[in-house]
């Protein structure tokens, strides 16, 4: 009897199937079913060389191992559970209660998977084998990526690279820190990797006493009095002498016997206590002092007050951001950190900026006031816990109202007045960036929003509560400086330049500078937006128009069957 002989693989497997011409077609599609090692209610599909789906029939096609179909088993049919042992049908039932009459069962007595599928007539090796053939499809058809999972896959990995590689993402425990393996993942930003590490401050140290001992040219000296010093051109380690230059020139060295080496000791601990973060960081503190410095000698203030005071007012800028974590307090409280559980969420930051610097002074090797007596210690102490305080924006409108109070008085002699102005001082050298010129400042603004956008990234991370001024998607740099400036920074400044008329040349003018200059770049921003939104609308108005037209042409291309439902 003439027979066809068909070839075709099967999970990979080449095989081949001979069958009478006229066999029955139930016959054949076992033949195949047992070729695939299916089971009675597996689906079989036959692929021919095109990859198009043909008929398991007597009438196949006769074909050469060249050209061999493929056999697939494309689907169990879950329905019938030959496993399932909680979900067994009345059929499996039956099979297992005549299993167990077979080979005595009680039927408390509980059988293995082995036993049941035995019992149900089930080969567990061949379906175990079917279960690795439909994996290996699985795993083959997931290689297959569609575009659109491709391209989330896509945007997962660089989100998860990003949650690595930036440090100060470091709390989710993600971050992969190659410079220093001994970082421990911890959900308090300030506990981990932005601490500058040992090997970093030690170079610094170094470097720092190497250079102590130089000579500062009185070109630099007097330049460091003004506010239009640039604290970019200079080294971390170079600040570190330009600092010492102040308590020097201020007569501190002199007037409370600090000893070189402990000053020295004193600013390197302060150095390695600001964080390496893009704004609230050494060079920020540098800054803030060293407009402290200029003001006192703009303003004279050596005669006005006495040295403990301004001793007080340096340090206290010195210190006032020690170990800032690149989150507001805001955060710190909605976050519910370790430091505002530790102060109550009242001022935690400045709290900890101030704890931190008493924590240096607790060491007799970095204690600049140890040959002080106990009453100015505690003067000191007192004074410095006081001007760190003020610090804290959201007293702003306290301390400025206080000030502006007592102004139309304003008395040397009156501890109250001073206490006062201290705080002003240091509130004004604190947010002062804009007082300097233009390529100091601005370079300054793009740190402090780095650092804005930073903390409103992570509180969308955590479902906090979003700073509304830090958030990316509504802050731009002169937004940012236009309501700054008229809000915050001109009438504070103005009204300190109402007690010293001088600082108007030095604070106030640059300031209204920088207010018309961001005033200007969010004009030429709001038309770059208007235009831009011009042209997207022309664009989408042009489109609409050639759409309207291929659609028109597509139509009359397909023809009437083109608008019928798909019936595949
Ligand atoms: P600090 O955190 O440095 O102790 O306090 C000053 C705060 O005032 C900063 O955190 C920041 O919120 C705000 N600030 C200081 N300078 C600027 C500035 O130039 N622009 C804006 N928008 N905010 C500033
Ligand atoms: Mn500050």
């Amino acid at each position: 009897m003439a027979t066809k002989i068909i070839y075709f693989t099967v999970n990979g497997r080449p095989e081949q199937a001979e069958f009478p011409m006229d066999c029955p077609a139930q016959d054949v599609k076992d033949l195949f079913r047992s070729a695939a090692e299916a089971g009675p209610h597996d689906i079989l599909k036959l692929y021919n060389p095109k990859g198009n789906i043909i008929n398991i029939s007597p009438n196949l096609e006769p074909n050469s191992p060249n050209s061999c179909y493929k056999l697939e088993v494309v689907a169990a049919d879950c329905n019938s559970e030959p496993l399932g042992i909680f979900n067994l049908t009345t059929w499996e039932s039956q099979c297992l209660s005549s299993y167990r009459n077979k080979v005595g069962l009680p039927s408390f007595l509980v059988i293995s998977g082995t036993e049941l599928a035995g019992a149900l007539g089930f080969d567990l090796s061949t379906m175990e084998k079917r279960l690795q053939g439909l994996e290996k499809k699985i795993l083959f058809e997931a290689g297959e990526t569609p575009a659109v999972v491709y391209e989330m896959k896509k945007q997962v990995d660089s989100f998860r690279e990003k949650l690595e590689s930036v440090e100060h993402l470091s709390w989710l425990g993600l971050f992969k820190d190659l410079t220093d393996g001994t970082h421990k993942p911890s959900p308090f930003y300030h506990k981990r990797t932005l601490h500058k590490t040992k090997k970093e401050c030690e170079h610094v140290r170094e470097k720092f006493l190497q250079m102590s001992s130089l000579e500062v040219s009185d070109e630099v000296r007097q330049y460091l009095k003004t506010p239009t010093f640039d604290n970019w051109q200079w080294e971390d380690t170079e600040i570190m002498v330009l600092l010492q230059v102040m308590y020097t020139d201020l007569d501190f060295i002199a007037t409370f016997n600090i000893e070189p080496e402990v000053l020295q000791q004193f600013l390197f601990e302060v150095y390695r206590r600001y964080n390496n973060i893009p704004f609230h960081n050494f060079k920020h503190c540098f800054c803030v002092t060293q407009m402290m410095y200029g003001l006192i000698w703009l303003t004279d203030l050596k005669s006005k007050m006495d040295s403990i005071d301004l001793l007080i007012m340096l340090t206290s800028a010195v210190c006032h951001d020690l170990d800032h974590t690149g989150y507001n307090n805001a955060y710190q409280i909605n976050a519910r950190t370790e430091l505002a559980l530790r102060y109550n969420d009242i001022s935690p930051l400045e709290n900890h900026h101030c704890a931190v610097a008493f924590e240096i002074l607790e060491k007799t090797e970095s204690n600049i006031f140890r040959n002080l007596s106990m009453d100015q210690y505690k003067r000191i102490r007192e004074g410095i816990i006081k001007c760190i305080l003020a610090t804290d924006m959201t007293r702003h409108n306290e301390i400025l109202s206080k000030f502006k109070s007592i102004l139309p008085a304003f008395d040397f002699t009156n501890k109250d007045h001073r206490d006062v102005l201290m705080m002003i001082l240091i509130k004004v050298s604190d947010i002062s960036n804009e007082a300097r010129p233009m390529e100091v400042a601005e370079p300054w603004l793009d740190c402090l929003l780095q650092e804005f956008y930073n903390q409103s990234d992570v509180e969308k991370l955590e479902g906090l509560p979003v700073t509304p001024f830090m958030d990316r998607d509504k802050v731009t740099k002169p937004s940012s400086q236009t309501g700054f400036i008229r809000f915050v920074l001109l009438p504070l400044f103005i009204e300190l330049a109402n007690l010293f008329p001088c600082l108007e040349q030095h604070i106030i003018d640059p300031v209204r500078k920088a207010l018309d200059y961001y005033t200007e770049m969010e004009k030429a921003l709001e038309r770059k937006k208007q235009n831009r939104a011009q042209n997207e609308n022309t664009a989408k108005s042009k489109e609409t128009t050639v759409g309207a037209q291929s659609t028109m042409g597509s139509h009359t291309d397909a023809g009437p069957e083109a608008s019928k439902p798909d019936t595949q």
